[in-house]
């Protein structure tokens, strides 16, 4: 599990705050497109439950269902819910007048409640949210991301180091483009930058190195194997590779960059304006990628270079 769901305070007991828990199942429920019929409550007159209306869309026309719903946080104490739990569901549903039972839980479901569902089902409409599957349905969405980050505000700052996004730096959306098939390699994450350039001649003294004379983005497989034979043009050309993953990742970026300005300075090693610039695309393009906290991937590779004297390119 991403979200911890112990982040949302334990249900107040009789202090007139609102339960948290129960505001939160309003939100998610409304980001799901049910609408609020009635507010979770504790008023002077006692508590009053939440009720949402799903509105279905079907070959003759809308049907509206009214879904009483159950919540039920039992998270700190990590107990599933038992039938025992949710007793006198038809009854329950009769006198809000609706027509489901929806239970909303952040834990999951006992067996025993498992299977007193399904027999209910036969009578009425039932469904059920755990955590597993408010979870997921959370982390699909920008609305549900926006949700987690104000509900598990401590879970979902560790998810968002894991998981990424581009910083927003350039005005434009930055992207690396497949010469052949147009994929965005930033995206597909399976790309490639091919550098091609004349064999060096060593038989000369000091021996020469050819600049570099063609480069292209490519999918790795079959669109590199097209380009390579347009661009190939004899065989005194070879091609070098790099993955476009490296170029995404903070210290991989930062190393790549270090050893291409080593290449040009100390290296003697020469690039016409094509590849050049192709290179500096490349740079600029997976900048917002790489502006950010390492993840915890990305540290221990850190590590390894460390312990394995692989820092020494700066
Ligand atoms: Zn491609």
């Amino acid at each position: 599990m991403i979200l911890d769901f112990k982040e949302i305070p334990k249900a107040n007991t009789g202090n007139g705050d609102q339960d948290t828990f129960e505001l939160f199942s309003r939100d998610f429920l409304e980001i799901l497109g049910y609408e609020i019929i009635q507010q979770p409550d504790r008023g002077a007159d006692g508590k009053k439950d939440l009720i949402v209306q799903e509105s279905r869309h079907g070959i003759s026309g809308v049907t509206n269902i009214k879904w009483l719903v159950s919540c039920k946080h039992y998270a700190h104490s990590g107990k599933s819910i038992n039938d025992s739990d949710e007793p006198n569901i038809l009854d329950r549903i009769s006198v809000h007048e609706c027509d489901g039972f929806l239970g909303f839980y952040s834990t999951l479901p006992a067996t025993s409640l498992g299977k007193n569902f399904e027999g209910l089902k036969k009578k009425t409409q039932i469904d059920s949210f755990d955590k597993e599957r408010i979870e997921k349905i959370m982390l699909e969405s920008p609305e549900g991301i926006r949700l987690a980050s104000r509900y598990f505000p401590i879970s979902f700052e560790k998810y968002k180091v894991e998981n990424p996004k581009p910083a927003k730096i350039f005005a434009d959306k930055t992207s690396i483009h497949c010469e052949y098939c147009n994929e965005d390699l930033l995206k597909t994450k399976m790309g490639i930058f091919v550098t091609m350039r004349r064999f060096s001649d060593f038989d000369v003294e000091p021996p020469v190195h050819y600049p570099y004379e063609k480069a292209y983005y490519s999918c790795k497989g079959k669109c590199d194997a097209i380009l390579k034979s347009k661009y190939m043009q004899d065989e005194m050309m070879m091609d070098e590779w790099v993955d476009i993953t490296d170029f995404i990742s903070p210290i991989t970026y930062i190393k790549k960059l270090m050893a291409w300005m080593n290449s040009f300075q100390k290296g003697g090693e020469k690039a016409n304006d094509e590849v050049f610039d192709k290179l500096k695309r490349l740079f600029l393009n997976a900048y917002p990628h790489i502006s950010r906290e390492q993840t915890t991937e990305e540290k221990e590779k850190v590590k390894f270079y460390l312990q394995n004297g692989l820092m020494d390119w700066l």
